[in-house]
């Protein structure tokens, strides 16, 4: 019979999902069980960086979600693009390596969560990465998650950013460094010239350990509590699988995501109107959850409820 109790449950085998796996079965003496609802990262379009469009356009990877048409887009609708497939958006993004501006952390530490302020994230981020070019305070070197310089620079491009400097546009060689602001050329999550996903960089080397088991093509419908206490998860199929240790949702949040539709997580005033059962979080994480959503509100404001959002997969 398969096993059905794990320590840690990961819902969403996403960009962070694969870095989450990877960490907790560094130890062998825990089971961690990963649950996908995309298919596995098999399509040889995900790996060649110029061919990522195709794999958006195929559709069979990503889910779009389409909004009402809105005055702010000129009448269009919004459209809203996740990853559906192991590595989630970063086996379908554009590689662009752009952690965030600092104060973002920093803001999200004022609002109370411990651990997210930039002197926390930084390290972590340096342990990460594996810069092909760039060294020192806000770089790593030894991490597995690939960072390259782009080959090429097409002359217009050249051209585009000294007309910017021209403009009295200060020249950024790092947008992950002290500075955020300015004009130049970014580094790409690639190595050798293939895209270099979260999935390639942490899960490829924890699916050979024996403690990972990793479900795709698995759609976590719910998760399950006693009280206020996470005991596990339910399929859309109804099958159960029990943690003993946590849940830990990875699932996105491209749209309202699914960890909130499982049952309504965060903050309360969000699902006043739903209806829905509300599980609570920290004042600090609804605090943040608020301001994130704000930030996007314009596109967010005209997305449909996920249950009549349109598809497709
Ligand atoms: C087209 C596109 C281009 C982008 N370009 C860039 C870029 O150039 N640079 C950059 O830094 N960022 C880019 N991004 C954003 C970046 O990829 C995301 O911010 C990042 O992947 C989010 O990681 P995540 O782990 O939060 O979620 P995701 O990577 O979206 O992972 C969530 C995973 O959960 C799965 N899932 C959802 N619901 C369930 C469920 N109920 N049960 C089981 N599994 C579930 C999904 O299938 C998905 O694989 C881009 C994103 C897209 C879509």
């Amino acid at each position: 019979m398969a096993l059905k109790k794990f320590d840690y449950i990961i819902v969403g085998g996403g960009s962070s999902g694969c870095v989450v796996a990877n960490r907790l079965s560094e130890d062998p003496g825990v089971r961690v069980l990963l649950i996908e609802s995309g298919r596995r990262d098999a399509d040889r379009w995900i790996n060649i960086p110029a061919t990522f469009f195709k794999v958006i356009e195929k559709g069979r990877d990503i889910v779009a979600y389409v909004g009402e048409p809105s005055k702010h887009l000129n009448g269009r609708p919004a459209i809203v693009v996740q990853g559906h497939v192991l590595g989630g958006g970063s086996s379908v993004n554009a590689m662009i390596y752009v952690r965030g501006q600092s104060q973002d952390y920093d803001g999200w530490a004022q609002d109370g969560n411990r651990g997210w302020s930039y002197s926390d994230v930084l390290p972590v981020f340096r342990d990460l990465e594996n810069n092909m070019q760039l060294a020192g305070e806000y770089h790593g070197t030894s991490g597995e998650l690939h960072v390259s310089e782009t080959g090429f620079h097409h002359p217009l491009s050249r051209a585009f950013i000294r007309a910017a400097q021209e403009t009295g546009i200060p020249y950024n060689p790092d947008f992950n460094g002290a500075l955020q602001e300015g004009v130049g050329f970014y580094q790409t999550t690639t190595r050798d010239g293939r895209r270099w996903s979260a999935a390639q960089a942490f899960l490829r080397p924890a699916e050979k350990r024996g403690n990972l088991t990793v479900l795709t093509e698995t759609r976590v419908a719910r998760v399950t509590f006693q009280g206020n206490r996470t005991t596990g998860v339910q399929l859309e199929n109804s099958t159960t699988y029990e943690a003993g240790g946590e849940v830990i949702l990875c699932a996105g949040r491209s749209r309202p995501p699914d960890c909130y539709s499982f049952q309504a997580w965060g903050p309360r005033n969000i699902y006043a109107s739903t209806g829905s059962p509300w599980w609570l979080t920290s004042p600090a994480s609804a605090k943040t959850t608020r301001t994130i959503w704000n930030r996007q509100s314009r596109a967010r404001r005209s997305i449909r409820s996920p249950s009549s959002a349109r598809t497709r997969a």
